[in-house]
């Protein structure tokens, strides 16, 4: 994980309005601040529901921290006739480094493929963002032992059509869905097998040097205790946290690790 910057991404979900997302940056800020930081050793970046962005945005710009944010979705859509919808362009405007493609709670509630994936990975990226994308099995694909190969071929079919270079600069998310808000954290060894397995996969399909670029996270239930052996794990570039985001001093904990 040396090679690559590592990077600790808070996935808020459905939660927080604007006022209380000021609140919870401000104390992160202030938190990895006391800590002394260093963002270039680890990247840092918040993911807000699309109506908090331009809150964290003000608090974020006028601070001497590097904390970065992105967004939990995007439409496959440029612009027109798409009532709810949000472009890339939308995000990108507002100063998005990241979005959160294919997550499992988007593939799961609203019925996203790997292909609609896919599209909105780019959409990212031709925007000037970086997605990062999620894969990850469910409880049975695990207990059948089928997890590499079902996240092998979610990461095909996820990045389908992005060029080497385009891999190479997004960010893959291994999730194991049975991990996910159930407190039951992937052992380190669980998470390095998949990470090492995606990003072989990544050079099989893709190329070499897209396989030692790309960042790949894991995420499922991380805490500031668990942390640290998974993120120590040699193809482990980081953690998408979810529960644990929502406490400043909790995820400025995980962000300490490296
Ligand atoms: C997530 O939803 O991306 C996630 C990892 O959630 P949690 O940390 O709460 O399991």
């Amino acid at each position: 994980a040396q090679k690559r910057t590592p990077l600790i991404a808070g996935n808020w979900k459905m939660n927080l309005n604007h006022q209380e997302a000021v609140v919870l940056v401000q104390k992160l800020a202030w938190v990895l601040q006391d800590k002394k930081h260093d963002f270039d050793k680890a990247e840092v970046t918040v993911v807000p529901p699309f109506t908090d962005l331009r809150s964290v945005q003000t608090i974020v710009d006028g601070d001497r921290m590097k904390i970065r944010y992105g967004a939990q979705d995007v439409s496959v859509h440029d612009a027109g006739a798409y009532t709810g919808e949000i472009s890339a362009s939308m995000l990108a405007k507002l100063g998005c480094s990241y979005v959160v493609v294919g997550h499992s709670e988007r593939r799961e509630y609203h019925g996203e493929d790997d292909a609609l994936v896919a599209t909105k990975a780019l959409k990212t990226l031709q925007a000037g963002m970086t997605p990062i994308v999620c894969v990850g099995e469910g409880l049975e694909v695990r207990k059948a032992g089928a997890h590499v190969t079902h996240c092998t071929e979610q990461v095909e079919g996820s990045l389908a059509g992005l060029s080497p270079d385009q891999v190479a600069s997004s960010v893959i998310a291994y999730e194991p869905v049975w991990a996910i808000g159930t407190g039951e954290v992937a052992t380190p060894e669980d998470a390095q097998e998949v990470c090492l397995a995606l990003r072989e996969q990544v050079a099989k399909t893709w190329s070499s040097q897209a396989a030692e670029r790309v960042r790949i996270l894991y995420g499922g239930s991380v805490k500031a205790a668990s942390a640290p052996a998974i993120m120590a794990q040699p193809d482990v570039d980081g953690a998408l946290v979810g529960g644990a985001s929502l406490q400043a001093d909790e995820f400025a904990a995980i962000c300490r690790f490296y």
